[in-house]
């Protein structure tokens, strides 16, 4: 089992309020993603659970057990690092096999876990090499298999991609997911990449300055983001947030419409603007359109679409399409 409770968790380096009151219910099997901007507190409240940093207040359960006075051997959790932590002078057994060695497993069974874990990973021709003898995916591999063989609770991944290429990085998230998937294992994984949040996650937590701004799906967050920070920070190209008059009329202080919802259209009906730049991406066509008091919009349209800089255009969004936010930011739902 692997259920992890956040009751009011706070942390404080010094004076400095990092997180202001965490309240979150993470079930047995999930993949849990963090993310939000640099600083937000991702990492600190991955080390909170962990258990390399001290709560300043509130509790962390894990199947209901508050281990908030536990150290963070005796947790249950693996932590797979951003930068391996590898031994150097170990071969790839002798890594994977580290904690199990430590814990005192006879030979025998250390030798079947590591096996077993070396196969799922694909690392079998690799356990006699040493780290330096590896690629990048193959070493973070390793620490994802230090970590399988411990069984633990949960996984806690502190943003293991980040140093990889782009292509290895799409490579390797699929296999962490369907690895995840394999397993049932509880994971929490950090990261400040939408994309990765997006696809990863059975559920995101978003977190903003200290705080949780929402916690829920992804297609929940991209449908019914709760607020401004959501709705702009989930969604690439980013929701195009629109205030004055327009949003007046509907009732509201910003109105927001994503560019995969907008449409140029040819009957004149909707609001006028000129293109300012296009990009042709071929599978897309992204518009970045003046249109007047409305500010600059961001129109992204399927396919091919000939048009350029200067040509004058007239977007309609699609009406049920149109999210609505008080003057606190908050989203009115219909
Ligand atoms: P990033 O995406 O850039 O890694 P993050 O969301 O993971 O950011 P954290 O590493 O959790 O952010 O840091 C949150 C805030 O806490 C930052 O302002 C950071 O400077 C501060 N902080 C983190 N650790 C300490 C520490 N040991 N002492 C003092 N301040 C700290």
């Amino acid at each position: 089992m692997g259920r992890i409770t956040l009751e009011g968790v706070q942390k404080s380096f010094g004076p400095v309020h990092i997180i202001k009151g965490a309240d979150l219910d993470i079930p047995d099997g999930a993949f849990v993603v963090f993310v939000g901007p640099s600083g937000c507190g991702k990492t600190t409240l991955l080390r909170l659970i962990a258990g390399l940093e001290d709560v300043s207040g509130g509790r962390i359960l894990i199947d209901g057990n508050n281990v908030v006075d536990v150290p963070p051997a005796k947790r249950g959790l693996s932590m797979v690092f951003q930068s391996y932590a590898l031994y150097p002078h170990m071969s790839v057994r002798g890594n994977i096999a580290f904690g199990l060695k430590m814990a005192g497993l006879p030979k025998a069974e250390i030798n079947q876990k590591v096996e077993a874990a070396a196969a799922t990973l694909n690392l079998t021709p690799y356990l006699d090499r040493k780290p330096r003898e590896l690629s990048g995916g193959q070493r973070q591999r390793v620490a994802i298999g230090r970590a399988i063989v411990r069984e633990p609770k949960a996984f806690l991944f502190d943003e293991p991609l980040s140093n990889l290429d782009a292509a290895l990085r799409v490579q390797m998230r699929l296999e962490v997911t369907r690895l995840q998937k394999q397993l049932g294992t509880t994971a929490i994984y950090v990261t400040h990449d939408q994309v990765e949040a997006m696809t990863m996650a059975d559920k995101i937590v978003v977190l903003n300055a200290g705080r949780i701004e929402q916690y829920g799906s992804p297609i929940e967050l991209y449908q019914k983001p709760a607020n401004l920070f959501v709705a702009g920070f989930i969604g690439s190209p980013k929701m195009n947030l629109i205030t004055g008059d327009e949003a007046t009329q509907r009732g509201a202080a910003t109105i927001g419409v994503r560019p995969e919802h907008v449409a140029v259209v040819d009957d004149g009906q909707g609001w006028p603007g000129k293109v300012v730049i296009a990009e042709h991406l071929g599978s897309d066509t992204f518009l970045y359109v003046d249109a007047g008091t409305l500010g600059t919009l961001t129109v992204r349209c399927v396919g091919e679409k000939h048009l350029s800089a200067g040509d004058a255009v007239t977007l309609r969004p699609e009406p049920n399409r149109i999210y609505r936010f008080d003057s606190n930011g908050q989203s009115i739902f219909a």
